[in-house]
């Protein structure tokens, strides 16, 4: 942080789904971070995550609700809250300096706001790959039904 200059990215306000756990955030490449990943268990949790450097997440209210899972090299911290098993965010094992947020507790942010997200390739690694590089695994396409353009 530069003290003394305002940080002029927006803060995003976000919570889980019954409200017990809210957060701040300020996002380290905007919308563009968005993306879903193929492991294991990002496959069955289906978010769309957006990155934020850890240093610029806050949690506001309901850290006690706040569990952690963690499974296989047990480097990932994902955190969901024990009330509405609401997936929030997730200290990633690719970047420990970055926290993966679901784009569905960010108010007024939803999943089907992006028209495609590209999915990367948990399976295999970066971390357990050759040369340590991210791999886009597909993309992943939504179209919006045509009569909701009315509304
Ligand atoms: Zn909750």
């Amino acid at each position: 942080m530069n003290e003394g200059f305002p940080d002029e990215r927006v803060l995003y306000q976000a919570a889980c789904h019954c409200g017990t756990v809210r957060f701040a955030l300020r996002l380290s490449d905007g919308l563009r971070s968005a993306r879903r990943c193929n492991c294991s268990y990002c496959r069955m949790r289906g978010a769309v995550a957006v990155s934020a450097h850890v240093g610029d997440l806050e949690v506001l209210q309901g850290a006690q609700a706040l569990t952690l899972y963690q499974f296989n090299t047990r480097e990932a911290r994902h955190y969901f809250c024990s009330r509405c098993g609401i997936y929030t965010f997730h200290q990633r094992r690719s970047s420990p300096d970055q926290y993966g947020i679901n784009v569905a507790c960010i108010e007024g942010m939803s999943p089907f706001d992006f028209a495609e997200v590209p999915v990367s390739d948990g399976v295999v690694h970066p971390r357990d790959s050759a040369d340590g590089k991210a791999r886009i695994a597909g993309w992943l396409r939504y179209d919006a039904d045509p009569a909701e353009d009315d509304d």
